[in-house]
């Protein structure tokens, strides 16, 4: 039997595999870092979306209540930037994307009970807390700006696995002459742009990034929580930040596991803005039907890296394909019958469950599903057959989409159609084949699928 108490995961902080230990019995607090809104969202960024959506849907399948943030970072230089190009506000520009961004979310069938605070809306929090880290002697003021001081964390490199002496500068460590270090890094700037900007002790100015998740993650859930997210690009110099600044005032890694998934790779390369290859999510949902994106996403381990490929596309679009045909004619034969209601789920679904308690494992628990599925194509053509078998198997096949997040859409027949359906396999049956093409051709033209 499943132990929806034996769930293991890959916890960053500690570079192991852990038996996760909620906070609280049966609830989970989940983070996930969310986009700065200045532009669509590519598929690489799709990736912690669908992936962590997953991980929401698998608790609450076995049982759980899952509390799950998600930030916007809607003031950026890159915003301000957009706004400039277009002359515009900013705030035409973060509404834009953050429509587009929550579209695109429903889109690839992520739900949406999500709680999503914005940076604008935090700003008297993130400045209580900079001025704590001020007085508590672990930021400094230096001219107009607030830094955090790095080696006033004994701990700082805890997450990367880095020695304080060792941390690389310059390449992803900002350097600036304001630093009394150059690995300290931005709490707040003193901005005198046409961007947004608050009043505060420091001066006129705003937060830079790696405060904010701190600070909505301590209003959200109170302090520490279950499982943060994110990209494995976040964990330095992002999430360590997150961890130094929160470590300094609470004595916390703010969460008990990090979780970072891997990269997508387009066609063998980095997906960067600057080498120009970045494919929008928007245009491949187009291409092919969103559930077959979904289904690339999680036919891969979350911690390995994907290579994202047309031919792969291709394929995933055949599975999804075979998925709504198997879903669509099953559904059909137990409504012919009145036969919809809900079977014994199976224990293949154990087999599913138990490759996703360890460590997520969506690649091991789909060919479980595909599993599953070449029974039903063989039993959804037999005649000789108990229906409460197929009310099972289509039971089971229902939970485990809900869990990978593939939904089918299909509309109930209404008892003509029913009728219509009904004689037109007779029709077969009786081998009148002029009256069969005539129900079938009826059958087309309302658009009933079989
Ligand atoms: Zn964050």
């Amino acid at each position: 039997m499943f132990d929806s108490k034996n769930i293991k995961i890959y916890n960053s902080l500690t570079n192991q595999l852990e038996q996760f230990v909620p906070l609280k019995e049966n609830e989970i607090s989940m983070y996930v870092c969310g986009p700065t809104v200045y532009n669509h969202m590519h598929i690489g960024n799709a990736r912690p979306v669908i992936f962590f959506d997953t991980v929401k849907r698998f608790f609450k399948h076995i049982g759980y209540k899952v509390t799950y943030a998600s930030n916007f970072t809607d003031i950026d230089d890159k915003i301000i930037k957009a706004a400039l190009s277009e002359g515009v506000s900013e705030d035409v520009i973060t509404t834009r994307y953050i429509k587009a961004f929550l579209d695109a979310c429903e889109a690839v069938g992520c739900e949406m009970d999500v709680i999503r605070p914005k940076v604008t809306e935090n700003i008297p929090a993130i400045l209580e807390f900079i001025e704590k880290l001020v007085d508590n002697g672990n930021a400094y003021v230096s001219g107009d700006d607030v830094y955090f001081k790095v080696s006033s964390d004994p701990k700082y490199g805890v997450l990367s696995n880095q020695k304080l002496d060792e941390l690389e500068l310059g390449a992803r460590i900002d350097v600036n002459e304001g630093k009394l270090d150059p690995r300290d890094f931005t709490l707040w700037k003193k901005t005198s742009d046409i961007g947004k900007k608050w009043d505060s002790a420091f001066g006129s100015g705003r937060p830079g990034w790696h405060t904010e998740c701190v600070v909505m993650i301590r209003k959200i859930f109170g302090g520490l929580i279950d499982i943060h997210g994110g990209g494995t690009d976040l964990r330095f110099p992002h999430h360590e930040n997150e961890i130094a600044q929160n470590y300094c005032l609470h004595n916390d890694y703010l969460a008990n596991y990090w979780v970072h998934n891997a990269r997508l790779d387009l066609r063998g390369e980095k997906m960067s803005k600057s080498l120009g290859n970045v494919v929008w999510l928007k245009d491949i949902i187009k291409e092919y039907h969103p559930n077959a994106f979904r289904l690339a996403i999680l036919a891969n381990h979350y911690r390995q890296v994907i290579n994202y490929q047309d031919d792969m596309m291709r394929q995933m679009q055949g599975e999804w394909e075979k998925i709504e045909k198997l879903y669509v004619s099953v559904f059909r034969k137990l409504e012919l019958q009145d036969a919809l209601n809900d079977g014994d789920v199976l224990d293949v679904m154990n087999e599913f469950l138990t490759e996703m308690a360890y460590d997520f494992n969506t690649a091991n628990a789909i060919t479980h599903m595909y599993s599953l599925m070449k029974k039903m194509n063989a039993d959804v053509r037999r005649n000789d057959l108990g229906v409460d078998i197929l009310q099972s198997e289509f039971k089971t096949f229902k939970d485990m989409l809900y869990v990978l997040g593939i939904n089918v859409d299909i509309n109930p027949l209404s008892n003509e159609e029913k009728t219509l359906v009904i004689d037109w396999q007779n029709a077969r049956k009786n081998k009148d084949f002029e009256k069969a093409d005539e129900l079938r051709n009826k059958i087309n033209e309302l658009g009933i699928r079989l």
